[in-house]
């Protein structure tokens, strides 16, 4: 172990949408904000597992009703000065609202984002422990580099790690998946290149490919149903049919499921060129890089939002972010099942849901918050993550520079930083 100790107001771990927008947050209130990744770029299963369409920021609503702003307003402006923005695409046929992302402009303009609000980054560091006082303060983290371990001393934390992992290593309660332990199914990305570009993409198609495949004798399909989009600026074509079983805590289970969904993802290619008009010279431009995980652990909050809230489009006085894509279950092998949310408008999220029960200073934010199995179905999405990060991380702050955080000072200054609530 390093001897030396770093100190900052306010430590994010993990700098997927959620803890990127947390650490501006805490940054635009002038706290000093130190935002820990593991990978070598920001972005989360954006950048890391090719997960390009962002959802949440818009509810089906018509006329278009944005739900998110704030640091998630300010990701599509980078992304707009990039030149990579063509505004949100509505699925005529779902009322779906999306956008699309390319992933090293997303990696980049992340970079971005990060260093021009005064946040210290730091890229390939793991935290691995934490240290709580008998107050049940956390006191510090210690975090593995390749160099040795170090710690770090902070007045508040952010765990938006996916995975809970600070809340579990400070012994805050987590549990897995729903009460029973089930959790989503994971999800290979797949990327294919040398589709031409001038075929309109059915879905249909790729369904009844799948099944002349299968019949054909092609093994190694799960899903037969399942999203396809292509991409803007490449015209590579974005598929998601490759699922798993996978424990998304245990390296065993994810070898496992990474090897098998890799061995999914070239019979889909086969499948695809063989069948699917305009294929005959695809190839695989990339998979992952990692298996995409929808889900593992989940806080104890001080709140635990309710799917039947989420779908009755609840209202809180403690409210500090929308959400507003409809629930959306993925189960291995079955195509994705939608419930929407009243009147397709949005839900609120309780600052609440953010708290980390047992751990005075610790708030949560993105896919791990405190929620039900269907409630989570729809809270888990990247644009609701950037809301819910974005409360977080300036509650932290507050509670940083004054020993409070309550949410009618977290909701002025989340609307004083553009953020919509
Ligand atoms: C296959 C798949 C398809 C999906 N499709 C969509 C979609 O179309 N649109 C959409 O909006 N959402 C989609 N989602 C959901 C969405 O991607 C996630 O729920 C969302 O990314 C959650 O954001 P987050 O910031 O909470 O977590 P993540 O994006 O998972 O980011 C967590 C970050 O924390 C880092 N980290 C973890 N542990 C540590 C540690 N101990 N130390 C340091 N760093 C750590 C990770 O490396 C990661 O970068 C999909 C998810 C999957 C898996």
């Amino acid at each position: 172990m390093n001897t030396e100790t770093l100190r900052y107001d306010v430590v994010i771990v993990g700098g997927g949408s959620a803890g990127v927008a947390a650490a501006v947050g805490a940054a635009s209130l002038g706290a000093n904000t130190l935002l820990l990744e593991k990978n070598p770029y920001f972005g989360g299963a954006a950048t890391h597992s090719s997960v390009l369409t962002i959802c949440g920021l818009f509810a089906q609503q018509e006329p278009l009703l944005q739900v998110v702003g704030g640091v998630g307003q300010r990701f599509l402006e980078k992304l707009r000065d990039l030149g990579r923005y063509d505004g949100p695409i509505r699925n005529p046929g779902s009322g779906n609202v999306i956008v699309l992302l390319d992933g090293e402009t997303t990696k980049y303009a992340f970079d971005q984002l990060v260093l021009e609000a005064g946040v210290t980054p730091r890229l390939h560091t793991t935290v691995i422990g934490a240290e709580v006082d008998s107050q049940q303060r956390l006191r510090s983290i210690t975090c593995f580099q390749h160099g040795g371990t170090f710690r770090i001393e902070a007045e508040a934390f952010v765990d938006a790690s996916g995975e809970a992992d600070l809340a579990a290593f400070c012994g805050n309660q987590v549990r897995f998946g729903d009460d029973e332990g089930h959790v989503q199914a994971g999800t290979l990305v797949m990327q294919f290149g040398g589709v031409s570009p001038d075929i309109a993409l059915h879905r249909h198609q790729f369904t009844a490919a799948i099944w002349q495949a299968k019949r054909a004798g092609v093994e190694d399909l799960t899903k037969d149903r399942g999203m396809v989009v292509r991409l803007t600026g490449s015209h590579h074509v974005l598929a998601l049919f490759a699922d798993e079983r996978v424990d998304g805590l245990d390296s065993a289970s994810l070898t496992v499921a990474e090897m098998s969904a890799r061995r999914q993802a070239w019979a889909y290619l086969d499948a695809f060129r063989k069948y699917v008009p305009g294929f005959k010279d695809a190839f695989l431009v990339q998979t992952g890089p990692a298996i995409g995980v929808r889900e593992t652990r989940h806080i104890d909050g001080e709140y635990r939002l309710a799917g039947e809230e989420a779908l009755a489009g609840a209202r809180f006085p403690d409210a500090i972010a929308r959400g507003g894509w409809p629930v959306e279950i993925h189960e291995p092998g079955e195509a994705a099942r939608y419930k929407h949310i009243q009147d397709k408008s949005y839900y609120e999220i309780p600052l609440r849901s953010l708290k980390a029960k047992q751990v005075k200073n610790l708030w949560c934010a993105g896919r791990i918050i405190d929620c039900d199995r269907i409630a989570f179905a729809s809270a888990r999405v990247m644009g609701t993550a950037f809301a819910t990060g974005h409360a977080a991380g300036i509650a932290a702050a507050m509670y940083a520079g004054l020993g409070e955080a309550n949410a009618r000072d977290v909701r002025k200054e989340l609307i004083r930083q553009n953020a919509i609530v």
